[in-house]
């Protein structure tokens, strides 16, 4: 099987792969015990990151997957997912799917061969991407950036946050949009989404349900550890934990933090109950792009419905080399909202830093 199918499952030489290898679903899934097929395993954690977490990416010291695990773990996710009793399940899936394609491929496009000439076939080059979504045609290098056929540029601009996604803001010449190159690769990344999320949820044949009934009580188990729905009402930046303030700190210095880094940090903000124009106060951001990127990462990450996702675990902030400066409390949670909340009741009175703004304001 080939590696760039497994880091792209979605691609569709990916799926015909899967449909070649002529291993139906159900003889990955029904297995048991020792025969139980690797590509399970990966799926559930693939999908337990991806609602957890944010990314699909399997944790940096967990176990290496085999190419084959790897391939088919995605199917298995869109099944294990299709089968979940979880808010926005579907949603925060595709959405970890695409931002984890989004952050290889725009890797790809800067590496093409990651110096490793010996395994060209890891990596996608942007034409192969573009012609994977019917784009080839559709898109125009300028120069200074590209062309999007309008077409395509309304389909996909769709669902992103922001007035300078509107066409109104745009330069608008022969029937096609003018982009930067970051702004091509989010559409792409909203490319991606929306083909991860065409048909989830599936139908699930019994004989699949009941063969994954212990994983699906497993995922949902996790997910009711933590309680996304909490409501913190107050906004106060000095009883952040040590993690998150880091991260901020580092934010406001103007550091490019690593795409998991800004996930934890925006799912923070945004539990403690920040508006998009107050993280990005807080984050003092001022250039545009990175101010959208922001705008992006608030949208995904926050859902009035209560489809919140919860900031990464202090066992994934650690993982990730993000839980820094520890102190007496962290020895007591889990979870770096926990922290916050308790480090909050501690406190008594509180001012509220959206207070502090408002009067110098
Ligand atoms: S232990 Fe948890 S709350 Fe404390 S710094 Fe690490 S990740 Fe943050």
């Amino acid at each position: 099987m080939d590696p760039l199918h497994a880091r792209y499952p979605f691609l569709a030489a990916a799926r015909e792969t899967v449909r070649d290898a002529d291993l139906g679903l159900g003889a990955i899934v029904v297995s048991e015990g020792d025969d139980r097929h690797p590509a399970v395993e990966r799926g559930v954690e693939r999908v337990r990151r991806a609602l957890l977490d944010g990314t699909v990416a399997r944790p940096a010291d967990s176990r290496r997957w085999a190419t084959s695990a790897e391939l088919l773990s995605y199917p298995v996710a869109r099944v294990l997912v299709s089968l979940l009793d979880a808010p926005g399940a579907v949603e925060k899936y595709a959405s970890a799917e695409a931002d984890t394609a989004y952050d290889r491929f725009t890797a790809d496009f800067e590496n093409p061969d990651d110096g490793l000439k010996s395994t060209p076939n890891n990596a996608i080059s942007l034409d192969a991407l573009l012609a994977e979504f019917d784009l080839a045609r559709g898109v125009e290098e300028t120069g200074d950036g590209y062309r999007v056929a309008v077409g395509p540029y309304l389909r996909l601009s769709s669902g992103l946050d922001g007035d300078s996604w509107n066409l109104a803001t745009r330069q608008l010449a022969e029937g096609y949009v003018e982009v930067e190159d970051s702004e091509l690769h989010r559409l792409l990344r909203e490319a991606v989404r929306m083909r991860v999320a065409e048909g989830l949820p599936t139908q699930v044949p019994d004989e699949i349900r009941t063969a994954l009934t212990d994983e699906v009580a497993e995922l949902e188990d996790t997910f009711s550890e933590i309680d996304i729905s909490r409501s913190i009402d107050v906004l106060a930046p000095g009883e952040f934990p040590p993690c998150m303030a880091a991260l901020l700190e580092r934010a406001r210095a103007g550091e490019d933090l690593p795409a998991h880094s800004k996930f934890a940090l925006v799912s923070f903000l945004a539990s403690a109950g920040a508006e998009t124009d107050e993280m990005l106060a807080l984050l003092g951001t001022d250039d545009p792009v990175e101010a959208s990127e922001i705008r992006y990462r608030a949208a995904r990450v926050g859902d009035e419905a209560g489809a919140q996702y919860a900031p990464p675990s202090c066992e994934t902030m650690a993982a990730y080399g993000d839980c820094v400066n520890t102190d007496d409390r962290c020895e007591t949670v889990s979870h770096p909202l926990t922290y916050y909340e308790d480090a909050l009741a501690d406190a008594g009175e509180i001012e509220d830093w959206r207070e502090n703004r408002e009067a110098e304001s």
